[in-house]
């Protein structure tokens, strides 16, 4: 039999040598409005109090509140946006809207619904204030000097809103990382061309672009490459110049047309070529020039699958963030699962949180490398041990969340 030169790894030793061998990309300036899902490279404090003025958090009358009469001549009326020339004295009060500077004076504001307005032109109160009601003092949202977004945080719209706060128009973000991808093989033609004898579309380029747009990357479509050693190197050669990560399918296992593995050995170093997981048996990892080079197979649910554990927390880390891996859970399968216990297996799955609390996992249905249908719908990866050949239903296993959990509907009329 004629077996591979790259040793069998485990799963997570892959994960732990790609996350060794990727970096934060080098950070760049952008327009706060641009950064919108970009990870912060720098510490941004504020460089003024919020609010910046003591300030009213109601419409009202500013009032001393140790003044003990029950009425007070109303002396002006003070706006948001302004800053008006009255000083509250014993006895006064001043109408004072939300947002608006306390007038000199003033240390309380009587919320308007506790207050009537009398004939004489004087206000009348139905509480007795007590110093510092409803006021919003200096800082009290934010001190001036402050720490308020930490780097390698993401920034969303509370960020966005923050920076627009202090004015901080300009942010140092990391990039996204330019993903080139690619796909080989001589029987693929263009999804909108209708396959001769022996071809089919070509699925891979078109999920593996989207993968990378979802994963926060910017994909750049590097084409579909025909299985010729020329071929391959013009196109491998072309993205390593100009991304920042190549993405490739097909081509990676043990035919005579499998070109990419010996390419990347020649010309950089492949950190491992087999990992003992199915889907993705072969999946590829290599640098070259420093650039890293992820090499799915060609099975569409292995290439997706292998991009999901794989790929996808290694641009996460190039684009700065530290939180890179899925969320994990035990989840109780609602039907016995079988399964071939050489390797690692990752099942495609439907997990529902019952109304009872639990979380309950199902297959999406036959589990075929190539049968993309498997993916449609699940929102998780079941993880099923190898050695194990049969997991019963009821049993628990571990689940890698890949798109938001649903509540199961409580059912009608109870
Ligand atoms: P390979 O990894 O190149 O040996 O391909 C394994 C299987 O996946 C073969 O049946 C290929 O026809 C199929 N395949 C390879 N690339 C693609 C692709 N881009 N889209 C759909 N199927 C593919
Ligand atoms: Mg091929």
């Amino acid at each position: 039999m004629c077996e591979s030169s790259y040793p069998m790894i485990s799963v997570e030793k892959a994960i732990e040598i790609i996350l060794h061998h990727v970096r934060p990309l080098a950070p760049v300036a952008l327009d706060f409005m641009n950064a919108l899902g970009f990870v912060l490279a720098e510490d941004i404090y504020a460089s003024e109090p919020m609010p910046p003025f003591a300030a009213s958090a109601v419409d009202g009358y500013a009032v001393i509140a140790a003044d003990e009469e029950p009425t007070r001549h109303l002396i002006g009326e003070q706006p948001a946006g302004t800053m008006g020339p009255f000083t509250v004295v014993p006895g006064s009060a001043v109408r004072v809207m939300t947002g608006a500077p306390i007038p000199t004076g003033a240390d309380a504001v009587v919320m308007v619904e506790h207050t009537s307005l009398e004939d004489n032109g004087r206000v009348r109160l139905h509480i007795q204030p007590v110093a510092g009601d409803n006021i919003r003092p200096v800082g009290q949202d934010l001190a001036a000097g402050q720490l308020v977004l930490p780097r390698g945080i993401s920034l969303g719209a509370p960020e966005i809103g923050l920076l627009a706060t202090i004015g901080r128009t300009c942010v140092s973000v990391y990039p996204r990382p330019r993903v080139a991808v690619l796909s080989t093989g001589d029987e693929l033609v263009d999804p909108r061309d209708q396959p001769g004898p022996g071809q089919i579309r070509d699925a891979n380029r078109y999920s593996l672009l989207s993968a990378v747009r979802e994963a926060g990357g910017q994909p750049l479509d590097w084409g579909r490459i025909p299985d010729r050693p020329e071929a391959v190197r013009e196109a491998l050669e072309s993205a390593l110049r100009q991304a920042d990560a190549v993405l490739t399918s097909g081509g990676v296992s043990m035919g005579d047309l499998d070109l990419i593995k010996p390419y990347l050995a020649a010309r950089g170093t492949v950190h491992f070529g087999r990992v003992r997981a199915r889907p993705g048996k072969p999946v590829t990892f290599a640098t070259v020039d420093g650039v890293p080079v992820f090499a799915m197979p060609g099975f569409p649910v292995s290439a997706l699958v292998s991009f999901e554990i794989y790929v996808r927390p290694a641009l996460l880390k190039m684009a700065g963030h530290t939180h890179l891996h899925r969320p994990r859970r035990r989840v109780i399968i609602e039907h016995t699962i079988r399964h071939e216990p050489d390797r690692t297996e990752f099942q495609r799955a439907v997990v529902t949180r019952r109304v009872d609390g639990r979380y309950t996992a199902r297959t999406t249905g036959y589990q075929g490398s190539g049968r993309l249908l498997s993916m449609v719908g699940a929102n998780a990866l079941i993880v099923l041990p190898a050695e194990q050949e049969t997991f019963l239903a009821g049993s628990e296993l571990e689940a890698w969340l890949i798109a938001p959990v649903y509540d199961e509907t409580t059912p009608a009329g109870s």
